[in-house]
């Protein structure tokens, strides 16, 4: 841990190849302190009052899909690691390539990495095929920190495929593959939390990264908004892909998808068929805008 803490300072690409790395536990353990704070704020400065009984069962589930999403994870970590290791022995990817120092490597890999994420994510909105792995994600009507992780082992899948992608064109170490992935993860948490944000704070830091308010748009139901702010960690993407939103507009926010919120579909069991159900709601054609505005998501501003 002192090793990696050193990362910014230490003199030679060469020598940060072998830091020492936080390991897999005590990452998981950053992730729930920091899971821990979002709720507190959350609990403090809500945004939107869910009704308590739909929200617990809601949270099951979510924890539900967290449980199957870091198994998978967990499954999949040595890939990364593996092709960061691959590239450094071949001197492969562009950080190599350029001879490039530890802080630039973590510069080009911070922002090359998110690139990536922000491909990654603009093709699951545009391949009906990808939408149908992606559209769990997007069908939850509490939008919240236990949001962050529903995702579908398909998803991760495909978003692994894309990362790995990106450490063999940017020959991202190790180091650098852990402290984006930290990054994200923790981004990720505050970005679906739903905390009360002052919008010009908000506004501040989204000159930078996704913010609360900025994700909260892309989790709207209305099509054009949920097309919209793809963006991973840096919000830049957004601005340079002509993908960015301003809003949002929380009063006529409503998070979820049309067609999505009877109970079965939202049962742990129909969230993890939800890829394979053809006659479930917006599939492979991406129809024009037909959301209903006064659709029924409880979700109510905070006063
Ligand atoms: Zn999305």
């Amino acid at each position: 841990m002192i090793g990696f803490a050193k990362l910014l300072w230490h003199p030679g690409a060469a020598e940060m190849a072998h830091v020492e790395l936080p390991s897999t536990g005590a990452r998981i353990a950053f992730l729930l302190a920091s899971f821990a704070i979002v709720l507190l704020f959350e609990a403090a400065f809500p945004l939107f009052s869910y009704g308590r009984s739909d929200r617990m069962r809601n949270i099951g589930r979510n924890a539900a899909i967290t449980v199957i999403f870091v198994g998978v994870n967990l499954l999949l970590s040595p890939l990364s690691p593996l092709a960061a290791q691959w590239t450094l022995d071949a001197k492969f990817g562009l950080s190599h390539w350029l001879g490039l120092s530890p802080l630039n490597q973590l510069l080009l890999g911070i922002i090359g990495l998110d690139l990536f994420a922000y491909f990654a994510h603009v093709s699951m909105h545009k391949l009906g095929w990808m939408w149908r792995f992606h559209r769990m994600h997007h069908a939850d009507r509490f939008v919240d920190v236990t949001t962050t992780f529903r995702e579908h082992p398909g998803e991760t899948l495909w978003r692994i495929g894309w990362h790995i992608a990106g450490v063999f064109v940017f020959g991202t170490p190790a180091w650098v593959l852990v402290t984006y992935l930290t990054l994200s993860a923790l981004n990720a948490q505050f970005e679906h939390a739903n905390i009360r944000l002052p919008e010009r704070l908000d506004r501040w830091l989204r000159l930078v990264f996704v913010t609360p308010n900025m994700h909260k748009m892309h989790h709207s139901r209305h099509q054009p908004e949920t097309d919209s702010n793809y963006s991973n960690l840096l919000s830049i993407w957004d601005r340079l892909g002509g993908t960015y939103n301003r809003g949002p507009r929380f009063a006529e926010l409503r998070y979820g998808l049309d067609g999505f919120d009877d109970p079965e579909k939202q049962s742990l069991r129909g969230l993890l068929k939800m890829p394979f159900m053809r006659d479930w709601g917006r599939v492979d054609a991406r129809p024009d805008d037909k959301s209903d505005r006064s659709a029924p998501p409880p979700v109510l501003p905070w006063p």
